[in-house]
């Protein structure tokens, strides 16, 4: 494949770069931040992005939700499938990507390893399982000091699942940032905290508290390098296909193919 990397001078950029090449496909250049005035030292060129929408097979993004809207603006006019991995995306950001998914084909996730995606798929069913009245579900996210959004992608991910098990809407049911006199938990809320520090890759855990028990589920990611290869897998599986947003549980087989219909 063809392959143009988004934010080259980043920790997944450069994370991706390494993958891609060892698996022999062709880093034909990458995106730096504009705003960035951090030297950029590497043998991959950095280009422009209406260059790299024409001439790549696949784009793959982890950057940043502000750069979302114009990313999703050029590489519609272009030929390349975009797989997009950036977090903290705002609603209105997420018009824009489900726009562009009409001219090209699209696979956004918020957590591109299978652990946390299988994760996802067994708390819809314990969700489905136990009563929201008695089975308290709080999820507890812990990421690198770096961090700029809170909760992180994979924990609303996962609070989603919870809810959808549940037949509502984590909107609906959300309860983070718990600070102060707030009050006591709300029955059938989802919970949310989030710490930040040093180097940790990903750590979430989400657990369902009644008075007599309780059922945790935990992940930890060690290494990014599951984040990239999950990408580039993805990559491979989405150049082809046509446009429409695909979710990383269809590459997965975890749910049948939808594209466009995908709700
Ligand atoms: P990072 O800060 O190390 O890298 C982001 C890079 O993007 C930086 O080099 C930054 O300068 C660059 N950038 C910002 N705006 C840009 C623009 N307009 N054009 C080009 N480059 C731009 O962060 P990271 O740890 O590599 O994570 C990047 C994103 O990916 C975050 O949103 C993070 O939450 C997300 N992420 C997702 C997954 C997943 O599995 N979906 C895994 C890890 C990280």
């Amino acid at each position: 494949m063809r392959v143009g990397i988004l934010g080259i001078a980043g920790r997944m950029g450069q994370e991706l770069v390494a993958q891609a090449r060892a698996a022999g496909h062709d880093v034909i250049g990458g995106t730096l931040n504009p705003a960035s005035a951090r030297a950029y030292r590497n043998d991959i060129p950095a280009l422009g992005l209406p260059h790299l929408a024409g001439q790549s097979d696949v784009v793959i993004d982890f950057t940043h939700a502000d750069a979302v809207a114009e990313h999703a603006r050029v590489l519609s006019t272009g030929r390349a499938a975009w797989v997009l991995g950036t977090t903290g995306i705002a609603p209105e950001q997420q018009l824009q990507v489900e726009a562009a998914s009409h001219r090209i084909a699209v696979l956004q996730a918020a957590h591109f390893g299978l652990g946390i995606n299988l994760l996802m798929t067994v708390a819809r069913q314990l969700a489905a399982i136990l009563p929201a009245e008695t089975y308290d579900a709080e999820i507890v996210e812990m990421h690198h000091r770096q961090k700029v959004d809170a909760p992180s992608g994979s924990a609303l991910l996962l609070g989603q699942a919870v809810a959808e098990g549940r037949g509502t809407t984590l909107a609906a049911v959300m309860e983070s940032g718990r600070d102060g006199h707030c009050g006591a938990r709300a029955t059938g809320a989802i919970g949310f905290a989030s710490l930040r520090g040093g180097q940790i890759v990903g750590e979430h855990s989400l657990s369902f508290t009644a008075l007599g028990e309780q059922i945790t589920l935990s992940h930890r990611a060690f290494d990014r390098n599951i984040f990239a290869a999950g990408a580039m897998r993805a990559a491979a599986w989405l150049v082809g296909r046509p446009p429409g947003l695909y979710g990383i549980d269809e590459m997965l087989d975890l749910r049948p193919a939808r594209g466009h219909d995908r709700q």
